[in-house]
């Protein structure tokens, strides 16, 4: 209930049609005005069909009177005939190519908004969902919309021009059919709003139909599915939710099914009562019968254009709130920020007393928290799960903004697009890019040199890994695409490793940089972590104790709060925390 008055107090119609309108035109200026072309020719072959059934109709009825005979009158009348129908099927043709470039246009728009959402905005669970249902609305909409909008101009030639021909015969011919439109427009809206409502709530169980359909489908979650053998329970979920869509779709179908007959019904009783009304006015001779034949034809036709104007309109009432609701969508993301510009680092980066908390949770996920890396340090962020490691590495890296403290750079509080620009992350759950290695490493930044590509691959320990390649840099890996060369964890890591030294910044975050390496591949890693990273300064996220007790300063996470900090000398002395996390880990070792 409350989201239909939603959907009524905030679209718009003739507005977004107007929109509509335009936005066709844009995505394909010569593509509409091929598409009108089609249309003006098809009313015009309208009129030529009631003309060439007149003349046909005074040759059989006053044949002395027709000195050429019946045959270029039936002639004229095939002719005319062949080409209104033959528009239909060009139009529909038309209609594809346009509806592809409204379609791409329409991504663009919505490409461009998930792009300028930060990141906050895109782990909020409302903006999946609205992002869910565009995708699976709005995106097909616009070839509803493009089609209506050409059914519409189309739609309304034809009953123009037929009308003006019943007007010639009798006035009072053409409100009796305009009649059927009434009911027809009401009965679209309602439908409209139905199917808006239902849409609503068929995107979350949708969007859980999906998930369940790539958990059964993709090569990732093949192995483990296969071991737990837990296909079959899978499936049994995925079938509920059949059920429960096919439940919503009988009533919304049904519903649909009903307006639909009204609507025919509707056209049927004008088009009835206008032949009567073509026979009372023969009985009562006011119009001969040649004529009364030519109106007949022109009410047949002009049905048919009531018709397509009437589903144009239902069609675009139909889609108006799907496109009110790309429009929210597009709105609800504020303007990009301005590019951000790469600072060098030569102080260092300093969280002072940050709090952060996630939308929608009670307690913040970084509380009052003190931090400092100096240009060049190595430092450490250790605690157990949940303590706030990543988060406050994601306020550290620009990709987060604290609600209250500040974020620090060479001592100024900057933009964050800065210091986006200006931090390097790479994260525990980093992208294995299906795509060349070499795309892999560059993606990270601007194209450089080509010796920077290998450089970064050598820092990362890729050299001896890409020579055993096919085609070195440039082979393609993964294999979800079928057509790469897949790699081990470790040398996905290592991957990740390269595409974060390739882009050359003051400051790296790495989560868990070791997290699918063997231990010697971990120590080799981490014996020469400052020469592979070459004078940048680093935060590094472990749960091995074993890599972070080189940084040059180590932060004890708790509860989001910053518990200890200092060299690992220092806390073992100390004999806190952090020393009884070090000692348990040892002795699982010893
Ligand atoms: P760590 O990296 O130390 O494991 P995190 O920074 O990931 O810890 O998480 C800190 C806290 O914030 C945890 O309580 C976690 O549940 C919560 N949290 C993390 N990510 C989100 C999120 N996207 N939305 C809501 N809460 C989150």
């Amino acid at each position: 209930m409350r989201l239909r008055r939603v959907a009524r107090a905030s679209v718009n119609t003739p507005r977004l049609i107007a929109a509509a309108a335009r936005e066709v035109r844009r995505a394909d200026p010569l593509g509409t005005m091929v598409a009108s072309v089609y249309q003006i020719i098809g009313a015009t072959a309208a009129l030529g069909v009631v003309a060439a059934g007149k003349l046909t109709f005074d040759a059989l009825l006053q044949p002395e009177q027709a000195a050429l005979g019946i045959t270029p009158s039936l002639l004229l009348l095939a002719l005319a005939t062949a080409l209104s129908g033959s528009v239909g099927p060009l139009q529909t043709q038309q209609h594809r190519l346009l509806g592809e470039r409204v379609s791409q246009r329409v991504w663009d728009r919505v490409l461009d908004t998930t792009a300028r959402a930060d990141l906050v905005t895109y782990e909020s669970s409302g903006f999946a969902t609205s992002l869910e249902r565009i995708q699976q609305n709005a995106l097909t909409r616009p070839f509803a919309v493009t089609t209506s909008l050409l059914g519409l101009t189309g739609g309304l030639l034809g009953v123009v021009t037929l009308s003006a021909v019943l007007i010639g015969v009798e006035p009072l011919l053409v409100p009796i059919l305009l009649a059927a439109g009434l009911p027809a427009v009401l009965l679209s809206r309602w439908a409209s709003r139905t199917e808006f409502t239902f849409a609503h709530r068929l995107t979350p169980l949708a969007r859980r139909r999906n998930y369940l359909r790539q958990l059964l489908t993709q090569r990732p979650y093949a192995a483990e599915l296969r071991a737990f053998d837990s296909t079959g329970r899978l499936r049994e979920k995925h079938e509920e939710l059949n059920r429960d869509v096919n439940a919503g779709l009988r009533k919304q179908v049904r519903h649909r099914q009903l307006i639909a007959a009204l609507t025919t019904l509707g056209v049927a009783a004008a088009l009835t009562g206008a032949l009567l009304a073509i026979v009372a006015l023969v009985r009562q001779g006011r119009i001969g019968l040649a004529e009364a034949g030519a109106a007949a034809i022109a009410v047949r036709l002009l049905s048919g254009q009531l018709s397509t104007l009437f589903t144009a309109i239902g069609g675009l009432f139909e889609s108006a709130p799907f496109l009110a609701d790309l429009e929210r969508f597009v709105a609800s993301v504020p303007p990009a920020e301005a590019r951000g510009r790469k600072r060098a680092l030569t102080e260092g980066v300093a969280l002072c007393d940050v709090t952060f908390r996630y939308p929608g949770q009670e307690r913040p996920a970084v509380d009052g928290v003190d931090i400092r890396i100096g240009a060049g340090e190595v430092v450490a962020l250790v605690g157990e799960n949940g303590s706030g490691k990543t988060t406050l590495a994601k306020i550290a890296a620009g990709l987060y903004a604290p609600d209250t403290g500040s974020r620090r750079w060479d001592g100024a509080v900057v933009p964050a697009a800065d210091v986006r620009a200006s931090v390097t992350v790479i994260f525990q759950d980093f992208v294995r890019y299906q795509l060349t290695l070499r795309d892999n490493i560059v993606i990270s930044d601007e194209y450089h040199d080509e010796s920077d590509v290998e450089d970064a691959a050598k820092r990362a320990g890729l050299l001896a890994a890409t020579r055993e390649l096919p085609d070195g840099l440039d082979t393609m890996l993964g294999r979800d695409l079928d057509e790469g060369v897949d790699l081990s964890g470790g040398q996905w890591q290592r991957v990740a490793l390269a595409r974060a030294l390739y882009r050359d910044t003051g400051l790296v975050v790495l989560d868990e940089p070791a997290a699918s390496l063997d231990p010697r591949a971990e120590y080799e890693l981490f014996a020469d972590v400052r020469a592979m990273l070459g004078g940048r300064a680093a935060l590094l996220i472990s749960h091995r104790f074993s890599s972070t007790r080189l940084a040059d300063r180590i932060y004890v996470l708790d509860g989001g709060r910053v518990v200890e900090c200092g060299t690992h000398d220092e806390l073992m002395s100390r004999a806190g925390q952090y020393a009884e996390l070090y000692t348990l880990q040892s002795a699982a070792y010893r």
